[in-house]
């Protein structure tokens, strides 16, 4: 666990100088922002990428600091159409790793030093992100090390700060908010971790992918917000007839995912406020809100939304 204490000692003098970067005409007036909130980046599942939906990824922001939640292909670019400069991202936090939770992970970064990242960045994941940090600096050795030489560039690797998570529990504790880690069903994957954000504002779990687990609405008891990933059951079949693997993919979605009636069960047994679902599958065919809400509604009778990308919650909700 780190405290945010330890990290300003390493952060004080550059943190400075990046807000200093922020453009102007992004700036947004203090009072026309809220202390905490979410913005839903990408609210598809799966690792296709396609004209509709972006892969998984979250913002929260609390009091300031700005969370990336899982690093799908095209959180970078969600982010700079959500005004939200990636040399102010703090943390990331994978939630395990499938690609369409890690694949812009590095390239993440890599795109926040592109635009002038001078304070450190500490990620959060399952066993083996360490090693995926390391790698990916590796793999893009000759470019870093020729704009360093040739563009007078800082070394981008210092400020990546990886850390494996092998246990439920708190894993990181700031004086505005702690963030605790709490492992759930993804066959094959165990290695697999929702996150709580007890803020100010409110509690907020995310749930990572996951089987139906009623552990989860254990974790998530009381919780403010609960996103939660869904799987909408009748358009398994028709995935699944599109594609070579489709017997093999319908399986895992079944046995590995949580159907929105399930969803209904989790948000209901946890007593949530808000029940927001994300990560939806299948994300790039045509499911109304509708269609989705009828689902969660034959277990749950509380507030619900579908995300959409770019979407923004403000709390307390
Ligand atoms: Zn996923
Ligand atoms: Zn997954």
């Amino acid at each position: 666990m780190l405290h945010r204490r330890d990290l300003l000692k390493i952060s004080a003098l550059g943190g400075v100088a990046a807000l200093a970067k922020i453009p102007a005409a992004r700036a947004q007036p203090a009072t026309a922002k809220p202390r905490t909130r979410i913005v839903f980046l990408g609210t598809k599942g799966g690792p296709r990428v396609e004209t509709g939906r972006s892969n998984p990824a979250n913002l929260i922001e609390i009091n300031g600091t700005r969370i990336v939640i899982d690093c799908g292909m095209g959180v970078s670019h969600q982010l700079a159409a959500a005004h939200i400069p990636l040399t102010t991202v703090k943390d990331i936090f994978i939630s395990h790793h499938h690609s369409d939770h890690n694949l812009e992970y590095g390239n993440l970064v890599y795109n926040a030093w592109a635009t002038g990242l001078s304070t450190p960045i500490h990620s959060f994941g399952p066993k083996g992100l360490e090693a995926m940090t390391k790698t990916y600096w590796e793999l893009n050795k000759f470019d870093i090390d020729t704009r360093i030489a040739d563009e007078g560039r800082p070394d981008p690797r210092p400020l990546l700060i990886a850390k494996d998570i092998d246990a439920d529990g708190v894993v990181l504790k700031t004086d505005d908010f702690t963030v605790t880690a709490f492992r759930t069903p993804h066959p094959p994957i165990t290695d697999n971790f929702a996150y709580k954000f007890t803020t100010p504002d409110g509690t907020v779990v995310f749930s990572s992918d996951t089987d139906y687990n009623p552990k989860l609405a254990e974790f998530a008891k009381g919780a403010d917000v609960l996103v939660h990933e869904a799987l909408y059951a009748p358009f398994v079949d028709k995935l699944v007839a599109r594609v070579k693997n489709g017997a093999t993919l319908g399986k895992h979605l079944l046995e590995s995912h949580t159907t929105a009636e399930d969803v209904g069960k989790i948000a209901t047994a946890a007593g949530v406020k808000l029940l927001v679902l994300s990560h939806l599958v299948p994300g790039d065919i045509d499911v109304t809100d509708e269609q989705w809400t009828a689902a969660v509604r034959k277990n749950y009778s509380g507030k619900m939304i579908v995300a959409k990308d770019l979407m923004e919650l403000p709390l307390p909700v």
